[in-house]
């Protein structure tokens, strides 16, 4: 029988490579059994944070808590934690089944217990020894990776590895699972496939996990929360729909909108939309655009483009520059007439036809769906508050 899941805290975690400072106090809980991502663009500090709490990386400043507890002073090995890397580690000269086994036989057999024959010296070698052969084929089982046990890793696909490796690393029922980009060596088609499987499998066996990515869908699609970093720090933490709908900063709204963010000034969208109509009249996230200093952003999804001005507003009249393909739906690259202000729109695949470069339309953004960051914080800023979006 596992132990529960345990609770991980973060207080004040700080990090540092000689005068670099990698991690600055990092704040957050994690809660028993609960999968939270952590993501950021390459050098945020991500695996900083990871090979910290799993022991790897001294820690300049703050405390790290497992079920409460600090783990200071403990080395990676008495952590209980697991740590699934990139690259999946496997020895090669051993077979999944020996791959799996390993670090049992480290922790619960002495050097002259392991070898096969040493079973006939006493019914307790025995006996241990029949244990860690139970749980690696319970294991296995768990990970529908039974019939792969006697093939050694070059044999094996890299989704297949993959499992051996996260195998390896649940068979010592760890408290606390810590994956670094696990899913980073596949091709797209097995990585969305692994990581639902992963998902499913984390949820069955409840461990509480940390998982490392810089890819926003991947975490999106697989977190109960989401910590988002930028330059060694925190920026956000919330669920897939908290972060989606309520980005605290333009640089979170920018990431986890890839591959494209509606961002326009202000200004040039008061002098795009002109004397047509008052702008004080249109409200975005609660403001009025006549009082708005900064940016306004929208995502490609929240825009639509019409052959002539419907009800409602805004209505800008645009011209098409080019589009592009993303599988069922495509990006529609939009001017405003006169040029100041482009634009990105969504629209489904089958229409691109009826929006050859040239062609022009009126281009409508949901009012609702708007958010409005200062213009100082385009640099990277101290964490301000979401200008939520009125419903
Ligand atoms: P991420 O995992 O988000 O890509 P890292 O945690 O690996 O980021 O790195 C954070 C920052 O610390 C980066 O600027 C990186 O160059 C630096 N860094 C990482 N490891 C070392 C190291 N061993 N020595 C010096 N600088 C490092």
């Amino acid at each position: 029988m596992r132990d529960p899941p345990q609770s991980l805290s973060l207080r004040g975690l700080t990090c540092r490579y000689g005068s670099k400072t990698a991690l600055h106090e990092a704040s957050f809980d994690v809660r028993p059994g609960e999968f939270v991502s952590i993501l950021g663009p390459s050098g945020c500090g991500k695996s900083t944070l990871l090979r910290a709490i799993a022991g790897l990386e001294p820690v300049a400043a703050g405390e790290i808590l497992v079920g409460g507890r600090s783990v200071e002073g403990l080395a990676p090995k008495d952590r209980e934690v697991a740590f699934v890397f990139q690259s999946y580690a496997l020895y090669p000269h051993m077979s999944c089944r020996d791959n799996l086994a390993a670090p049992l036989v480290m922790r619960e057999l002495s050097a002259f217990e392991r070898p096969a024959l040493a079973r006939i010296l006493s019914p307790g070698i025995r006996a241990r020894h029949r244990s860690i052969r139970d749980r690696v084929e319970a294991t296995a089982a768990q990970l529908g990776i039974t019939e792969l046990l006697d093939r050694r890793p070059a044999d094996l696909s890299g989704g297949q590895r993959q499992r051996v490796a996260l195998g390896r690393a649940l068979i010592r029922e760890p408290q606390l699972f810590l994956l670094d980009e696990p899913l980073a060596n596949l091709d797209a088609a097995l990585r969305n496939r692994t990581r639902s499987d992963l998902r499913a499998l984390q949820k069955r066996i409840g461990a509480t996990t940390l998982f490392v990515t810089h890819d926003q869908s991947e975490a999106m699609a697989i977190s109960d929360r989401v910590v988002v970093m930028f330059d060694g720090r925190v920026r956000q933490i919330g669920t897939p729909d908290e972060l989606y709908r309520h980005p605290v900063d333009l640089d979170v709204a920018r990431f986890l909108s890839q591959p494209h963010l509606n961002v326009i000034d202000a200004e040039a969208l008061r002098a795009a939309i002109g004397e047509r109509t008052a702008s004080g009249d249109i409200i975005l996230a609660g403001q009025a655009l006549g009082g708005i200093e900064g940016v306004v952003a929208f995502r490609p999804e929240h825009a639509a483009i019409r052959q002539r001005q419907g009800p409602g507003l805004p209505g800008l009249p645009v011209v098409v520059d080019h589009a592009e393909h993303a599988g069922v739906e495509a990006h529609l690259f939009v001017r405003t007439v006169e040029g100041s202000v482009g634009c990105v729109i969504r629209i489904p695949s089958e229409a691109i036809g009826q929006w050859p470069p040239g062609s022009e339309g009126i281009l409508h953004f949901a009012l609702d769906a708007v958010h409005v960051f200062p213009a100082a914080e385009t640099g990277r800023g101290a964490v301000v508050s979401p200008q939520k979006a009125v419903a």
